[in-house]
């Protein structure tokens, strides 16, 4: 483990992204109930005032075609420095979570981050290709109820039964557990992880495990609203000597990094009481945790170890590490009250300051 400089784009980010009225709204007559100030990162909501490091959408906001390259390239760039990234999509079921990360199978007009990263990191590997040699792994699980579910497994391409049956997967599997090595690196023991080589085989991730979650949802009330879906790419990066042979003996530039990109369950779940979603909880704590600079230095723990989806995230939120959270509203009056929640929420995010570590 080596430290190196902090640079200014190691903290979180956060932006938000705000969706225009659907059909469905403007059928029930619904109005905007949130202003976005036009050229300032600001949001407007009754008598609340928010900034934020960015706001997408709406007539006056940044256009969302932006969002990629402010919020998205510095952490795939990241990623080849040896950075872990986080890329959060917060909000109630409705807002724009599965819209905003994509599933890979968007139409022409609009494309999410997850096929925006791959695209880019492709583009990147090919023109590094020669100096340096990559092996790229994705992983695509969901977690539901505290259990971890692998949303690549080959042996069970339909997981509805897994959720109303509860521990066992369908495949007789028991569920994924969650390890931490000595150097406090977190790993999935029993999930699938699949080596790519192409876009095309990267792509074809991403289109298996959004079909295997939108399946799952079929069967249980809107499943989807209540699990985090999360899509890890990890990069491998060893130079490549004047004769074509790896530098592995050396080992020296080594690097291996990881990107998480979180579909979070709908946030409309965790002011209920009886319905908490523990994750989103726990990832509240954990930010507000991290962002209290007098808190961290009188050594108050982080509380990663709250939630499965907290867990996970450890060694990629905080610490050596880049993160975007990017908020979701809706412009509609009837979500009004969910928006100031996932407002609120997103503002505690915002302070957050990570050192950077890389990995070797
Ligand atoms: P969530 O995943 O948060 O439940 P979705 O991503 O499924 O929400 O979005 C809900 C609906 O709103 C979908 O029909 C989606 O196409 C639409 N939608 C979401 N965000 C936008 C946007 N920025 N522009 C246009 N339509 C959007
Ligand atoms: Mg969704």
């Amino acid at each position: 483990m080596e430290t190196t400089p902090v640079s200014e784009d190691c903290c979180v980010k956060v932006a938000v992204h705000v969706r225009p009225l659907i059909v469905d709204e403007k059928l029930q007559g619904c109005n905007d109930c949130v202003t976005v100030s036009p050229g300032k990162p600001q949001v407007q909501i009754g008598t609340h005032s928010f900034t934020f490091d960015h706001v997408y959408g709406s007539t006056t906001g940044s256009p969302a075609s932006s969002m990629f390259d402010e919020c998205i390239v510095p952490l795939v760039n990241g990623l080849f420095q040896g950075y872990n990234a986080t890329v959060l999509a917060y909000g109630q079921t409705g807002s724009g979570k599965t819209y905003t990360m994509g599933t890979g199978f968007e139409d022409g007009c609009h494309i999410g981050i997850t096929p925006q990263v791959m695209n880019a990191l492709f583009n990147k590997i090919d023109s590094l290709k020669h100096q340096i040699q990559f092996q790229l792994h994705v992983s695509f699980i969901e977690i539901l109820k505290e259990e971890v579910h692998d949303l690549l497994d080959p042996t069970s391409p339909n997981k509805s039964d897994t959720a109303s049956t509860g521990k066992v997967h369908v495949s007789g599997k028991p569920p994924i557990q969650i390890r931490e090595s000595s150097n406090g690196v977190i790993t999935l023991a029993g999930s699938t992880e699949v080596s790519v080589t192409t876009l095309k085989e990267i792509e074809a991730c991403l289109e298996q495990g959004s079909l295997s979650r939108a399946t799952g949802s079929t069967n249980m009330n809107n499943q989807s609203s209540l699990s985090h879906a999360i899509f890890t790419i990890t990069l491998e990066q060893m130079p490549i000597t004047g004769d074509g042979s790896t530098n592995d003996v050396m080992n020296e530039e080594y690097l291996c990094a990881k990107l998480h990109l979180v579909d979070l369950a709908g946030s409309e779940r965790a002011k209920r009481r009886v319905h908490i979603n523990k994750g989103l909880l726990a990832l509240g704590n954990v930010i507000s945790a991290l962002g209290d600079e007098k808190k961290r230095k009188e050594g108050n723990h982080v509380p990663y170890r709250d939630s499965k989806l907290t867990r996970l995230l450890q060694d990629s939120l905080g610490g050596n590490s880049r993160t975007v959270m990017i908020a979701c509203i809706s412009l509609a009056d009837i979500n009004a009250e969910e928006t100031l929640n996932t407002l609120k929420y997103a503002n505690r995010a915002r302070n957050i300051q990570n050192k950077p570590v890389v990995n070797r």
